[in-house]
């Protein structure tokens, strides 16, 4: 290869990179990219003299150091003042106007993650910096160009100090966590904690690993002649830096506070943890008016969302069975308002967890309470102790049965299939969509039906009769035969539905799926050999298989007897463009998506209901929403119904 023809190719790949890691719009598939990454990579090795410093095969880190040097920025890095209501925005906008008159604001989201100074001379990032004491920071910079949306050259000669935010996507921050977990490490209290570490590791191929973003926010050294904050920043952004998902020019405490409350309606929804939004002067010689506090700029001030980590207090653990018995520890704390709503629990996952912990009842508590997840204790605050704390002793006997369970070391187990919560969850596992779908059993009625004694298992579901259900609290005769009619109908229904719905533990859809394929009616006499030779189950999953059939064979024929489950044949699948595919489906298509799914099923894909790095096609019908959204930030292709028909045509 000529110097040429390599010179070529780095611009061709750093062209490919950025339009996957900052514009979310991939225009290369992975093996393209893999495949030109590597043949720079065997130039650069064999030609070292050639190679240029910003070349995107430097982004891997493997510099390891002993400690960081410390380095000066330019322009001091100041901190923002913080408002917490409307009125004390009022009070920050009418000093504002006293000194200077009306002016326009810019407004963007406050992410949490920690601050960093980018310095760029002719062209090439030559420091990045911590905030540090907002005069002298750490030099980070082998790690900084591990951040594959921190362009290592831009287009601007001269001198520039970009500053932002390094943080780390939700999804990603508990990946990590969970991995964490797993090596058993204390996981990260918060993603600030976790970006503000990955930025400082010594070994910079570990802060590679962290899965880092970078949001520029501000400007230290610069000399863009715009007389405007948000027009600079336009500019930044188109040197390839990410641009934040919303931004606002506002004009009056109207438009901030509605852009506030826009910016927290869709908390959930942006993938960065925010907590709040940055007010800032837009016209750069008003901003030098106003001047700086000792501490602070004058022109800018940060009005914080309301709190999502609260401090409580646990008064008491109780103990949930799940449908495979499995017992999960529930924290009862002192209910506390977080971001608008009451909490009164948190889930402790496991009585590991709560040893790792070090919780004890009676101790204050760090709660966090994000979106739509259940709220977590993220912190014991073990200084506030009073000494009437008291150990959570693991359970010896079942809440609900008594019966002597099963310590397992991270799971603990109720053995008893009759247990009566147990026997709920189950139920309601089994009529559930996805399952057997059994339209009007949802689990308050199932919880009644056990506590009266109508059912004690899901056999007992088909030897149910009306008169078994008069009587019973908002049962009507038009009611009372719709259930009965769809509990019957779900006779014949496929073998996988019925593996489903069984609750094994490990085992969903697509490994039901798989494993009625294989071996039809006989699943019940299956061997974990057997189980394992099958592509997508694993040792874990044969074996939770295996135990469950040994314990539950009389169940499960019994089942069989009464359903009659319809066994699908497995067919050589001809080859076809969505055959071994993995296949999302979305939006409102020319008829019901389950009748495509079976289709592509049939074709040999795999058809989930996610979107995830794995999905190889989304296929999308009308008013697609947030999957096609996520399909398409993640770069899986994504095809309409149309698109479909023509390929399967070809
Ligand atoms: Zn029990």
């Amino acid at each position: 290869m000529k110097k040429e023809i390599y010179l070529n190719k780095i611009e061709l790949l750093k062209k490919w990179a950025y339009a996957y890691y900052v514009m979310d719009n991939p225009i290369a598939s992975d093996e393209e990219y893999d495949k030109l990454y590597h043949e720079v990579l065997e130039y650069e090795e064999k030609h070292p003299e050639d190679t240029v410093s910003d070349s995107p095969t430097k982004r891997v880190g493997g510099v390891v150091r002993d400690e960081f040097s410390k380095a000066k920025h330019i322009k001091k890095m100041w901190s923002m003042e913080d408002v917490f209501t409307s009125d004390e925005v009022q009070e920050w906008i009418d000093r504002l106007v006293k000194n200077i008159g009306e002016v326009e604001y810019f407004c963007e989201p406050k992410f949490d993650g920690a601050s960093l100074n980018l310095l760029y001379e002719n062209s090439k990032l030559i420091k990045a910096i911590t905030r540090g004491d907002g005069i002298i920071g750490e030099d980070v910079t082998d790690n900084v160009k591990t951040i594959r949306s921190v362009p290592l050259s831009i287009d601007y000669s001269g001198l520039i100090e970009i500053r932002g935010e390094v943080v780390i996507p939700k999804d990603d921050f508990e990946i990590i966590n969970q991995e964490r977990i797993k090596e058993g490490k204390t996981p990260f209290a918060n993603p600030r904690n976790a970006a503000a570490g990955g930025l400082r590791q010594l070994d910079s191929s570990k802060t590679a690993k962290r899965r880092l973003v970078f949001y520029p926010w501000g400007l230290g050294e610069n000399s863009l002649e715009y007389n405007n904050l948000s027009k600079k920043m336009d500019y930044i952004y188109n040197l390839g830096f990410l641009r934040p998902p919303y931004s606002q020019e506002c004009k009056t405490i109207y438009d901030i506070e509605s852009f506030y409350q826009f910016l927290i309606s869709k908390r959930d929804e942006i993938p960065i943890m925010m907590d709040g939004m940055v007010i800032k002067v837009d016209n750069i010689t008003k901003e030098e008016q106003l001047g700086y506090t000792v501490k602070y700029p004058k022109w800018m001030c940060a009005y914080k969302f309301p709190a999502i980590e609260k401090v409580t207090k646990v008064n008491a653990i109780t103990l949930q069975v799940g449908r495979t018995g499995v017992i999960t520890p529930v924290a009862e704390v002192e209910p506390i308002e977080v971001d608008g709503a009451t909490v009164s629990r948190a889930t402790l996952h496991n009585f590991d967890e709560i040893k790792r912990k070090g919780l004890m009842i009676g101790d204050s508590v760090i709660l966090i309470r994000s979106g739509d997840v259940i709220p977590k204790i993220t912190k014991v605050l073990t200084d506030r102790r009073t000494g009437e704390e008291k150990e959570i002793k693991r359970p010896i006997n079942c809440p609900t049965c008594g019966s002597e369970l099963l310590d397992e070391g991270t799971l603990i187990k109720c053995q008893n299939m009759d247990c009566p919560d147990r026997v709920v969850n189950s139920i309601i596992h089994f009529a559930k969509k996805g399952c057997m779908n059994i339209d009007g059993l949802g689990s308050k009625i199932v919880e009644i039906l056990v506590k009266e004694n109508k059912i004690k298992d899901i056999l007992g579901l088909y030897s149910l009769t009306a008169k078994d259900l008069e009587g019973l609290e908002g049962f009507k005769e038009r009611r009372i035969k719709k259930l009965l009619e769809s509990i019957n109908s779900t006779k014949g229904v496929e073998l996988s539905k019925l593996l489903n719905a069984m609750g094994i533990e490990h085992i969903g859809a697509v490994a039901s799926k798989s494993i009625a394929l294989e071996f039809g009616l006989d699943v019940v006499d299956v061997t974990e050999e057997e189980l394992i030779a099958i592509d997508g189950i694993g040792k874990e999953m044969a074996s939770s298989f295996v135990e469950f059939m040994r314990v539950n064979r009389e169940f499960v024929l019994k089942l069989f007897e009464i359903i009659k489950p319809t066994v699908e044949t497995k067919v050589e699948v001809i080859d076809n463009p969505f055959k071994d595919k993995t296949i999302v489906l979305t939006g409102t298509m020319s008829v019901s998506r389950t009748i495509i799914k079976d289709m592509l099923e049939k074709l040999g894909a795999k058809v989930s209901g996610s979107v995830s790095k794995k999905t190889d096609y989304l296929i999308y019908g009308a008013d697609a929403g947030s999957k096609l959204t996520k399909a398409q930030k993640l770069g899986v292709k994504n095809i309409s119904e149309e698109d479909m028909n023509k390929l399967l045509k070809k």
